[in-house]
């Protein structure tokens, strides 16, 4: 058995034998017998046949992927008809007495490296995009077929790298999963894979050898076996059965609103820690990602991560989520969360310590790094951000100050930014009492109820001894939630649960008759709360608290 190792993209396991697809490098020449406007004329006419390829790939990836994620193949279409781009093609015909194919093909090269240097992130993302249009032009003249992606059988199919195009083009029903040797995490094909939901590695050193061998890819522990061993290979299966079992589950459930026998309805999203769990947000179908515990990407870290750094996971996960909200919960390090580089001092009571927000405010070079970063990525999809361990209005006025610093900051730099609801994490007893003020500062409240059961029966959660004491259904936790619903509703607020609490569904019904609005849970409780709420009835005698 032979392991290979890279990085996953989306966490799942496929078995089968391996495909090496090898591109077929077109063989174009530079110099044309043609005239120009001969050259120019067979240009225009593959311009107009890779044009309609792509509005087939549009549709074909609205229908399997949503409009976000098709919207690519329509930016193609657009960057066919970009005038510059034509331009340059019609000059080197022109002035070289070029073919059309050398012309696209350097032109595709040339604003590819451009594309490559520029500052901002949308555009360099360009840069593979370029290239992508013009070999598919050049395809059409040279007539090359799209290359014959998939074989007859099903396999993991193995690639230097794919494009966004070719991978929509793979047939689903044929392909187990897919490994590159390059290809970046943030690519579009990686999101593309992510939300057409095949477990992909990339970044994967392999030979020819591995053409037909037999293979697990397990994208939860990012390798791959090859000639896997007859012990691991049975394991793998039954971890791909019960996967399956969970795919089941969510067929039947697929698309159904989160709304009960009467009407009431309820958004269900899931609670993330890092970019990978996404792929699980979508094969569960969560609406949105109700908390990304940002701070994981700090435990993650040898020093502080880079504005850039989180940029990149920030955009990843909205981009991923192509549309659906994303709240991603500001830094809430201290406490059980400790990275040494912080160098924070040693607590006598670190729940009640220096924490979350209070450093945030105290180290604000940190926290703006952050808020930049979120902020940037608001650009591509619908971001909010919360802001944990709040206990005053000033806290909120002076967190909302520095958030718009970085906006106006980011604006002045000509980086883009997109429309950011603000919330804050309620999770302390404080917060509870002073919900109807602090609701008038922000768009929503997500109820921590992990933290709030534990400031407000004085009970460490960290604690076993105290476990028996921990009781997340006490009166008092549950008249707050009440009060706190109560209050975000009086003042125009959205109410939402992160905390574990959210899942149990003995308290689902509770929930509902409260009035939340949202419950976001892991990502495999989204679906089996979405069966339960589907079977309550609030029509029926309402239960008093
Ligand atoms: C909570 O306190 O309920 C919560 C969701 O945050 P964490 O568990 O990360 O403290
Ligand atoms: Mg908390």
């Amino acid at each position: 058995m032979q392991v290979s190792t890279g990085k996953s993209i989306l966490n799942g396991i496929a078995i089968g034998p391996l495909r090496i697809y090898k591109k077929a490098e077109s063989q174009t020449s530079q110099l044309s017998s043609l005239a120009p406007e001969q050259e120019w004329s067979r240009f225009e006419d593959a311009c107009g046949k890779a044009k309609e390829q792509l509005a087939g790939l549009y549709e074909k990836a609205l229908e399997e992927v949503g409009e976000d994620n098709a919207a690519i193949f329509e930016i193609h279409q657009m960057m066919l008809e970009d005038d510059d781009y034509l331009e340059a093609i019609k000059g080197i015909i022109d002035t070289q007495g070029a073919t059309a194919e050398y012309a696209t093909t350097a032109t595709g090269e040339n604003f590819s490296a451009a594309f490559a240097a520029m500052e901002d992130e949308y555009m360099r993302a360009r840069a593979a995009d370029v290239k992508d249009i013009s070999r598919r032009v050049v395809n059409v003249l040279t007539g090359q077929d799209e290359d014959e992606l998939m074989s007859d059988q099903p396999a993991i199919l193995v690639a230097d790298d794919l494009t966004p195009s070719e991978t929509v083009q793979l047939d689903k029903s044929k392909l187990l999963g897919f490994i590159t040797r390059y290809g970046s995490s943030n690519s579009h094909t990686a999101i593309l894979a992510r939300t057409m939901n095949i477990p992909a590695l990339i970044g994967v050193d392999f030979d020819d050898s591995w053409d037909g061998r037999l293979a697990v890819l397990d994208g939860y522990n990012h390798c791959v076996y090859i000639d896997p061993a007859p012990e691991l290979l049975t394991a793998m299966e039954e971890k791909r059965k019960g996967d399956l079992k969970q795919e089941a589950l969510l067929q039947g459930l697929k698309k159904k609103p989160n709304v009960t026998l009467d009407g009431k309805e309820i958004k269900v999203y899931a609670n993330i820690g890092n970019a990978g769990d996404v792929g699980l947000v979508l094969q569960n179908d969560a609406q949105g990602i109700g908390l990304f515990r940002s701070e994981f990407i700090y435990l993650d870290a040898e020093d502080f991560p880079s504005e850039d750094h989180q940029f990149a996971i920030y955009k990843r996960v909205v981009e991923t989520m192509a549309g659906k909200k994303v709240i991603i919960r500001t830094l809430d390090i201290g406490a059980d969360k400790q990275a040494g580089y912080f160098n924070l001092d040693k607590e006598e009571n670190p729940a009640l310590g220096y924490r979350a927000i209070r450093i945030c405010l105290t180290r604000r070079d940190i926290f703006k790094q952050q808020l930049r970063a979120i902020l940037r990525a608001s650009a591509f999809g619908t971001v909010s951000i919360m802001f944990p361990m709040i206990i005053s209005v000033r806290e909120v006025r002076d967190a909302k100050e520095l958030l718009e610093e970085c906006r106006a900051d980011l604006k002045e730099r000509g980086v883009a930014v997109g429309e950011v609801e603000i919330g804050i994490m309620v999770e302390t007893p404080a917060a509870v009492m002073m919900a109807d003020e602090l609701a008038e500062e922000v768009d929503f409240f997500s109820l921590g109820t992990n933290d709030l059961t534990q400031y407000t029966l004085a009970i460490d959660r960290q604690n076993p001894k105290l476990d028996n004491f921990y009781d997340s259904h006490h009166p008092a936790l549950l008249r707050m939630i009440k009060h706190t619903v109560e209050a975000g509703h009086r003042h125009g607020c959205w109410v939402g649960i992160c905390g574990e609490l959210g899942a149990d569904q003995t308290l689902t019904e509770t929930f509902l008759r409260m009035g939340l609005d949202e419950l976001s849970v892991s990502p495999s409780a989204v679906l089996p709360l979405r069966k339960l709420i589907r079977s309550l009835d609030l029509s029926k005698a309402p239960e008093s608290l």
